[in-house]
């Protein structure tokens, strides 16, 4: 078995999902595929097949609550002023923040995306990767929504995402919470439906737990790491299956409840967000 490919530490089974095997370390707890695609074929996925089956989502304004929130949440912390989006698609995002006063980059691998965001909105976005990315300036926050678990090596674009912060600046990621989506799968499959629901669940290259983000953002010279349970962004899965919104909206109302009940310790939610500051 595949050791770990971030602390090293030797991992165990953690479950299968068609021909995926996903290991969980025993020193950091990342969840990781045994067989990892490349870093190049990764990317080139962004580049060229991302649009066409996400670009619909992104768009039209079912997003637009959400994005706000997440705003109102960074700005509470920092104020406005410079911010780069890492993975920034039709740029819908820094739309949002450019209204609200911030002064908006992004940074998205394809080239449809970043067409309509130039063309459409008028937004500056470096068409390549973050590790591609040059800049004199920094920044004071940096935001992966939904981006970083499709990394091969998260850490990479942590500790890149790092040297583009100014002392102090913000980092805000949001991802789909690991230990929640394994877990629905494992039980799931002990109820033999596993058919119906993987659909609804999200594992990419990497699967965070609250546990290994905190460790790689503070190994990466991050403090004051916040971790919370994300509200749905209400992307296209809700809107087209009732069932589906039914039970998100469902379990959204449970995690809103152990939030209360905890005080925000338990993480149980589909989607993770976390906000940390660069020392
Ligand atoms: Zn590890």
């Amino acid at each position: 078995m595949k050791n770990c490919p971030y602390c090293k530490a030797p991992g165990k089974f953690y479950f299968k999902i068609s021909s995926r095997t996903y290991n969980r370390c025993s020193g950091c707890d990342l969840i990781y595929k045994e067989s990892q695609d490349s870093y190049d074929k990764v990317v080139a996925h962004y580049r060229n097949d991302y649009f066409e089956q996400y670009s619909a989502d992104q768009m039209g304004g079912k997003r637009d609550r959400l994005f706000d929130k997440i705003l109102g949440l960074i700005e509470k912390r920092s104020g406005t002023g410079r911010l780069l989006d890492i993975g920034a698609g039709c740029g819908v995002f820094l739309v949002a923040a450019q209204k609200r006063g911030w002064e908006v980059k992004g940074i998205e691998p394809s080239i449809q995306s970043v067409e309509v965001a130039q063309g459409q909105y008028g937004l500056d976005i470096y068409n390549g990767t973050l590790q591609e990315y040059d800049e004199n300036g920094k920044f004071d926050v940096i935001t992966f929504i939904n981006v970083l678990d499709h990394s091969v090596e998260p850490w990479k674009e942590i500790d890149k995402a790092s040297l583009l912060l100014k002392s102090g600046g913000i980092l805000y990621l949001r991802f789909p919470n690991g230990l929640f989506h394994s877990f629905l799968f494992k039980v799931s499959k002990k109820l033999n439906i596993e058919q119906t629901i993987a659909k609804f669940l999200v594992f990419h290259e990497c699967c965070f737990t609250p546990r290994f983000i905190r460790r790689l953002l503070s190994d990466y010279g991050f403090g004051n790491i916040e971790v919370y349970n994300a509200s749905l962004s209400g992307g296209s899965l809700i809107s087209s299956f009732p069932l589906f919104s039914f039970i998100t909206r469902s379990i959204e109302i449970m995690g809103k409840l152990t939030d209360l009940v905890s005080g925000g310790r338990v993480l149980w939610g589909p989607s993770l967000e976390v906000v940390a500051r660069k020392r």
